[in-house]
């Protein structure tokens, strides 16, 4: 396979990393290789593997549409929201990979024409039978332009993302966006699905993934395509950025080392062995930007009943990342809690740090613990009953305006439907 960004085909080898056991036993892989390398030329970290057998890595997994579909369609359309203006759309919208089909149908309203693309075919039909969507598997199928292309986690699940930018460039009408966001891999320890705790070396590199980018191959990549970012957002959900096609950038890429991506491999799994033997500190000590290892550690053993070291862990953490959502709301939480604990809740200084950061994090990603926490310390620290009673309309409100003002009054009516 020839490297998505820079093209050539020289591979390091990284299988001996890897558990094949692990995924042969998960149906993931039968007789062929895992496959894992990195680009000699350029620091490229993937799978260099025959598309076919990817692509049969994850259809033979995708069955019936359920509850999980739905769970994370909602909270897509959150994040969609959090980053996306109703302008950015234009006048037709399609989204690659779309799923059940949430975005294009909340999308859909008024002048915006939506559809999707979506190889499962459960999934196509389902969007098609219940949103009524227009839904084919490849872009070019609908023979049309589009003023609004979304690749929304769906790139690193694509062995060719290079061909693939491609085709959506020449389906793009002029001034048209491409929105794109995908899992950052490398910079830090996370769970790259989202969500769960990021302390499995092999689903850190989940097969589903084939694209492992780093910050720099994910710019490389849209540098060779010349995309323009013109809005990006590193807290929603990995990177997301928004892009223009500009003919005047240059294709080129800058070259990240092999040798030091496979050093970052080696420590990455070193780290999360450790967490595994419950060695948190020895995690971070080999790894520092492992933020569940800092969280783990504040609240394992004695630490767990001493506040003062759990923020002084959580801090160390917030040293080596300071804008990291979950150790910020770790820290927040943690601040709320301490000043509780001592009889008369007081709207100390603690609580009213933990204000401050539960106010900007609900912002992000209007999270139900943030909203939960504003209320009750408004409540029973500040006894600032209005402003209570504020967070409680907006946690009651926020989805259903945010849907209304963004999606339009469809979409409004059927989240009202949906939340009663
Ligand atoms: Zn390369």
């Amino acid at each position: 396979m020839n490297c998505p960004v820079c093209g050539k085909d020289e591979w390091h080898d990284l299988n001996y990393l890897r558990n094949r056991k692990y995924w042969y036993e998960r149906n993931m892989i039968y007789d062929e290789k895992i496959g894992f390398a990195v680009c000699k030329e350029c620091g490229y970290l993937g799978y260099n593997i025959n598309s076919e057998d990817m692509k049969k890595r994850y259809t033979d997994q995708r069955n019936a549409v359920n509850w999980m579909h739905h769970v994370t369609g909602f909270r897509k359309l959150d994040n969609h929201m959090a980053f996306l203006n109703r302008d950015d759309f234009g006048d037709n919208v399609i989204d690659v990979g779309c799923g059940i089909g949430m975005f294009p149908f909340a999308v859909k309203k008024d002048k915006i024409n939506a559809v999707g693309t979506e190889y499962s075919k459960a999934l196509a039909n389902y969007a098609r039978g219940k949103y009524g969507l227009d839904i084919m598997e490849e872009i070019e199928d609908f023979n049309t332009k589009f003023s609004f292309i979304s690749f929304y986690h769906v790139l690193e699940h694509i062995p060719n993302p290079d061909i693939i930018i491609d085709r959506a460039i020449k389906a793009l009408s002029p001034g048209g966006k491409i929105y794109i966001s995908v899992p950052i891999w490398l910079d830090k320890i996370i769970n790259t699905s989202g969500g769960a705790i990021a302390n499995d070396f092999e689903d850190y590199f989940h097969l589903n993934h084939c694209c492992c980018f780093t910050k720099t191959s994910f710019f490389n990549l849209l540098k060779m395509k010349k995309l323009k970012i013109v809005r990006k957002d590193e807290d929603i959900l990995g990177m997301t950025v928004l892009c223009e096609y500009d003919e005047s950038i240059e294709s080129k890429y800058d070259i990240e080392k092999y040798e030091s991506i496979v050093k970052t491999v080696e420590k990455i799994k070193a780290a999360i062995e450790l967490f595994e033997k419950n060695k948190f500190g020895e995690a971070v000590g080999v790894f520092k930007r492992y933020p569940d290892a800092y969280i783990h550690k504040a609240l394992n053993g004695d630490n767990s009943k001493n506040f003062q070291a759990q923020v002084e862990i959580i801090e160390a953490g917030l040293k080596e990342m300071p804008e990291e959502y979950p150790l910020l709301r770790q820290y927040a939480g943690v601040l709320l809690q301490w000043d509780g604990s001592k009889g008369e809740p007081a709207y100390s200084n603690n609580v009213h740090k933990a204000e401050e950061i539960f106010e900007k994090l609900v912002n992000i990603k209007r999270d139900p613990f943030c909203y939960e926490s504003l209320i009750d310390l408004n409540m029973r620290h500040k006894k600032d009953y209005k402003k209570a009673l504020y967070w409680i309309n907006e946690y009651k409100k926020h989805d259903l305006e945010a849907t209304k003002n963004i999606f339009g009054n469809e979409a409004y009516i059927y989240a009202n439907g949906m939340n009663k």
